[in-house]
């Protein structure tokens, strides 16, 4: 008897478990599925569009929509035409610009006649900057992408990529990157329209979309520039591989330093620049430099100049190993001054110091000297009617 009750009770069970999942499957089939389709003319405008079989139970649409490497979630209420069974919603790239060649994810949220909501599949595509024809060339794990320009554009580039590897690991033991797109603007004009930065700024793309972006094209110094550019841009790349989320707690002067010794042709202007704010002790102290550069752009090119000294200074005196150390140490949140004390066990003030004696010729007595000349004037005055008096009383 006992027997048959268990055998009732898995009869029953076994179908109410069989119609939860024949009325889930049915309410499944119910749904409206998506077939989306996605065009862009970049710069200007994104058209997502989604087309629902059968759309009769579908009462409103809007899409989600995110860059990959970016946390802010784009959403827009999509225009739904029930006759064509199909919702249409275009992102104006002028009013909210998103990265070039930066993969989009998206998809989308419908509500239903009958009052239920549910989110689709996600699709995604890669947001190219399609106003221009862009060749490719490869070489592991390199690939340059170009427009303007015969090859030899896209083989400086790789060369320069590939050179500006080498140096960086032996600079502070950089990671090797599994594959890296580098894509060469004919001008500062393209680029900056790609990127949306501040006009003095030749190549400055977040580490984060995943690419390297360079402009070249000044008359006669293409090479030259190719060989400046990408390995500073490539330096600021392997450093956000090397520390992921880290990457942003690096103090200015370490990034850009870092990537400012890392280039192959270096401007000439950051020695002149040096000595010029030498000379009229105009030196921006380290300090300063922790949180971020200054934007104007004489000031700011005094910070890259001071920042490249200084770190080739450091790597001179401690090696790539500490240089590693430091980046990761920064890298886990550390403040600026507790960084370098950790890993080189010296205060920024000293190895500031340090650094001026050796790379600029500022003496650690001249500078003291030269900070305490005021107070030396003024004891000198007050001392000097003493010693007068002590003369004259002598003389009596
Ligand atoms: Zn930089």
């Amino acid at each position: 008897m006992r027997g048959f009750r268990r055998l009732w009770w898995f009869v029953v069970v076994g179908l109410m478990v069989l119609a939860a999942s024949t009325s889930a499957a049915r309410a499944q089939e119910k749904l409206p599925q998506a077939f989306p389709s996605v065009s862009y003319k970049f710069g200007e405008q994104i058209r997502f569009t989604v087309r629902f079989k059968p759309a009769k139970g579908v009462k409103a649409v809007s899409v989600l929509y995110r860059p990959a490497h970016s946390a802010e979630l784009l959403s827009g209420e999509m225009t739904w035409n029930a006759d064509k069974g199909e919702a249409i919603f275009v992102h104006d790239l002028r009013l909210r610009h998103l990265p070039p060649f930066s993969r989009i994810f998206y998809w989308f949220r419908v509500k239903t006649q009958d009052g239920r909501s549910y989110s689709t599949a996600s699709f995604s595509f890669v947001l190219e900057d399609n106003r221009f024809v862009w060749e490719k060339m490869s070489a592991p794990p390199f690939e340059a992408f170009w427009y303007r320009g015969g090859v030899e554009v896209a083989q400086a580039a790789l060369n320069a990529a590939y050179d500006g590897l080498m140096r960086a690991q032996k600079i502070w033991l950089a990671p090797t990157p599994k594959q890296v797109s580098i894509y060469i603007y004919a001008n500062n004009a393209d680029l900056r329209s790609a990127l949306g930065t501040e006009p003095w700024v030749a190549a400055h793309a977040s580490p984060e979309f995943g690419s390297l972006f360079v402009s070249v094209g000044r008359n006669g110094g293409e090479k030259d520039e190719i060989r400046r550019l990408v390995p500073h841009e490539l330096a600021h790349y392997l450093l956000y591989q090397q520390t992921g989320i880290g990457y942003r707690s690096l103090p200015a002067w370490l990034n850009e330093g870092l990537a400012s010794v890392n280039e192959l042709s270096p401007l000439p202007d950051y020695s002149v620049a040096l000595k010029r704010a030498v000379a009229k002790k105009r030196l921006i102290p380290i300090e300063d430099l922790c949180r971020g550069f200054p934007k104007e752009a004489g000031v700011a090119l005094l910070a890259y100049a001071e920042s490249a000294s200084f770190t080739d200074y450091l790597s001179r005196r401690y090696g790539r190993t500490a240089m590693h150390n430091l980046v990761d140490v920064y890298a886990q949140g550390v403040d600026c001054r507790t960084g370098v004390q950790r890993v080189f066990g010296a205060s920024l003030g000293d190895l500031e110091s340090d650094w001026q004696a050796d790379a600029l010729g500022i003496s650690h007595w001249r500078k003291v000297l030269s900070n305490l000349s005021p107070w030396l004037l003024l004891v000198l005055v007050l001392l000097l009617p003493l010693a007068v008096g002590a003369v004259a009383a002598m003389k009596t």
